[in-house]
């Protein structure tokens, strides 16, 4: 769903708009974030794979992604120990 890139000056300005920082990507950003040590203007699709990114990275480091041995059903059994490990930290479980 690509929009169509502007051809002369005078289109680029009929409608104004910030790009999205993903190279390749014309669609208008909503949002601009820090990425590590930079700012990044990115459009909706961007933004939700960047942050889903961030998540898939962040259940590994915490071991929290499904080990190859673990069955769906154990995978699941498992991840209340970090529920209440994280609620520990905060002190809002004994
Ligand atoms: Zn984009």
């Amino acid at each position: 769903m690509a929009r169509k890139l502007p051809k002369t000056a005078e289109q680029f300005h009929e409608n104004p708009h910030v790009d999205c920082a993903n190279m390749h990507c014309h669609l208008p950003a909503i949002c601009r974030i820090k990425i590590k040590n930079a700012w990044a203007n990115l459009c909706k699709i961007h933004y939700d794979r960047h942050f889903a990114d961030e998540s898939n990275a962040n259940l590994d480091k915490y071991g929290m992604a499904k080990l190859p041995d673990e069955s769906t059903k154990e995978h699941v059994a498992r991840m209340p120990e970090f529920v209440k490990q994280g609620f520990r930290k905060i002190g809002r479980y004994a």
